[in-house]
């Protein structure tokens, strides 16, 4: 299934945060970009409010970190904004679609955390309704990654987060090589060391990520 996106042509991921694309979509983004596809990121904020790492300078901290990352997944460019951390949603939706569209390029796949931002933050939300919006306009695919509603249910009792789950019609669990995307997790020191939720996270998944793609109405 990740071989047909990638056979589409290149490939766009939407993000909110530096280390989303490792920490949430990495195995997805490596197995594309291993499969020849170009591959991008557009992160839309710099993540200067993680208070992980806080005292350094944080935001070329994670600029940095982002660089490594993406390109240990083999990911061929990363577009950087700087619309606010933890307000993401508060941002004039325009604004956001303006941003996809800037960076959309010859992209036919757009890669997204689930509608419901997978931990449920509203930054992932925000970022996922852009591209949903700009996915609709442009006739593009979406590609949705999340967690099962056995890894959700699991991750919630033991760390009281709020995961939700991507389920119903059309999901797919794909394997996936963790090896590649805890390399790119690495790189984000400022936010890795000390990261119980994504590591236990990845160990309930096992070698499996949970998909969804949506094809374009026209
Ligand atoms: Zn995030």
């Amino acid at each position: 299934m990740l071989r047909d996106v990638a056979s589409r042509g290149p490939v766009l991921a939407v993000v909110a945060h530096p280390d989303d694309e490792s920490f949430g979509l990495g195995a997805v983004l490596a197995a594309l970009a291993a499969s020849g596809t170009d591959v991008r990121v557009l992160c839309l904020t710099r993540g200067e409010a993680s208070t992980i790492g806080a005292g350094v300078d944080l935001v070329e901290m994670r600029r940095a970190e982002l660089a490594s990352a993406a390109r240990r997944l083999g990911v061929g460019g990363v577009e950087l904004r700087d619309f606010p951390d933890a307000g993401l949603h508060e941002v004039d939706p325009a604004l956001l679609d303006a941003a996809v569209l800037d960076t959309l390029g010859s992209a036919s796949t757009l890669v997204v955390f689930e509608s419901g931002g997978v931990t449920g933050h509203p930054d992932h939300r925000a970022a996922t309704a852009a591209a949903f919006r700009v996915a609709a306009a442009e006739a593009l695919h979406v590609l949705e990654w999340g967690v099962g509603p056995a890894v959700a249910d699991a991750l919630n009792d033991e760390f009281g987060t709020g995961f939700g789950a991507l389920d119903g019609d059309g999901v797919i669990d794909v394997e996936v090589d963790r090896g590649v995307q805890l390399e790119a997790i690495a790189c984000h020191e400022s936010q890795a060391t000390d990261n119980p939720v994504v590591a236990r996270r990845l160990e309930l998944s096992g070698p499996v990520d949970r998909v969804r793609l949506h094809t374009p109405n026209r």
